[in-house]
């Protein structure tokens, strides 16, 4: 896949602060603990619709991570997958007759846009781009018994789930919300032939009419918690960081990576993090495909919404917390945009190094952005009502907002 254009980041004078996240296996906030290179891997789109808000607001929490951990002196290697194959995406070309690799290249380049337009610079790798090493993992897991064919017309492949020793871990669900969510998600526990119900697919053999790539293990295509476990361990490395995505993929998406990688290396755990955003409403309800209340990057940007604002209107609320899009936050956003320009466009203000200090200590604290923001009101607000004659303090400002919170002033 191709690489993105870079963004640059400012450096920051004064003191960083370290990072400091909520991890979703120990129930806690706990420091991250980077060594020179902070390693984070976060679960990326299915290119089948185009990027809608509850999508931004959790890339722009990963891209607070990276941009956290560039203030602390780190390189940040971040990789996330586009889930270029898959049953959604699959129906949906099928939904739409249209063949599912120009919708997938289709929607990935607005995607691609929409991030660019919102200054969140991962680095992506496709799913079908890495078949080669899905398939040698599968071959692993087979020969070690963490994988079993079943019987019948289709022998497709799964993992016992237990076999990684740690099962269960990430998410600390007990078994009946595990099945709950196994199937709600994209799980398939009536399959006949499994050995247990959780069991999760590694390998689909080819049916009629679905795409499909030939391989030792016959023609099929991967199962999904099996692309980001190895795209993970084989760019990575066990042990990374931060694994990260939405709070859906808790279970069975991260459990499942996790379990799939432990079992390939025989070593624990995948990630020293699991960090999940919350999901973003509409107007009080859950925003999603079926009641037709997605709001779109794409279509924000195309009523000429600054990017800027969007950015700012979905900091205003802690990346954890299930949270609403409304018009007043766009408005509020807009609005904040707005003053916080009009304060950095002056020749002199108060003193910004309080601000910068504030600034670094709420987001190094489990990225709280709402706090944060409210760090440089209090500073434009000032400026705004009384001026100052620190005439580094706008450009120290403007340095600040644009490498720790990605806002261009
Ligand atoms: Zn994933």
């Amino acid at each position: 896949m191709q690489p993105w254009s870079s963004v640059p980041v400012p450096q920051v004078p004064g003191t960083p602060s370290p990072l400091h996240l909520f991890d979703t296996a120990a129930g806690e906030v706990r420091p991250t603990e980077p060594g020179p290179v902070a390693r984070m891997y976060v679960c990326g789109i299915t290119p089948y619709d185009a990027t809608h808000l509850g999508h931004a607001a959790t890339y722009l929490a990963f891209d607070l991570v990276h941009r956290v951990w560039l203030d602390n002196g780190h390189q940040v290697h971040y990789v996330q997958n586009v889930t270029d194959i898959d049953d959604p995406l699959l129906e949906r070309a099928e939904r739409d007759r249209e063949d599912w690799i120009v919708l997938a290249m289709r929607e990935t380049a607005l995607f691609r846009e929409d991030m660019e337009a919102l200054r969140v610079v991962p680095h992506f790798v496709g799913a079908v781009e890495s078949i080669p090493e899905i398939v040698e993992a599968i071959g692993k897991l087979l020969a070690s018994g963490a994988a079993y064919r079943v019987d019948g017309e289709h022998p497709d492949i799964y993992f016992r789930h237990q076999a990684s020793g740690n099962f269960g871990y990430e998410s600390n669900y007990d078994e009946a919300t595990m099945r709950d969510f196994f199937a709600e998600r994209g799980g398939d526990p009536d399959r006949p032939g499994k050995e247990h119900p959780l069991d999760a697919l590694l390998w689909r053999m080819a049916r009629d009419g679905e795409p499909s790539w030939e391989s030792e293990l016959g023609a099929g295509r991967p199962g999904w918690h099996l692309e980001c476990s190895v795209i993970a361990l084989n760019r990575l490395g066990l042990g990374f960081d931060v694994q990260g995505g939405g709070s859906d993929l808790i279970f069975p998406h991260h459990e499942f990576s996790a379990a799939h990688a432990e079992s390939l290396t025989g070593e624990f755990p995948f990630a020293k993090h699991y960090v999940h955003a919350g999901m973003i409403g509409l107007d009080g309800e859950k925003m999603s495909k079926s009641k037709g209340n997605l709001v779109f990057v794409s279509r924000l940007r195309g009523d000429r919404v600054d990017p800027m604002a969007i950015r700012l209107a979905l900091l205003d609320g802690h990346y954890r917390t299930d949270r609403s899009w409304t018009d007043d936050a766009l408005i509020n956003g807009s609005a904040r945009l707005a003053r916080w320009r009009e304060a950095v466009a002056l020749d002199a203000a108060p003193a910004a190094e309080p601000a910068v200090a504030r600034l670094r200590e709420r987001l190094s604290d489990d990225l709280d952005t709402q706090q944060a923001l409210r760090a440089i009101d209090a500073w434009a607000d000032e400026t705004l009502a009384s001026g100052g004659s620190d005439r580094g303090a706008p450009q120290l400002i403007r340095t600040a907002v644009d490498a720790l919170l990605g806002v261009e002033l």
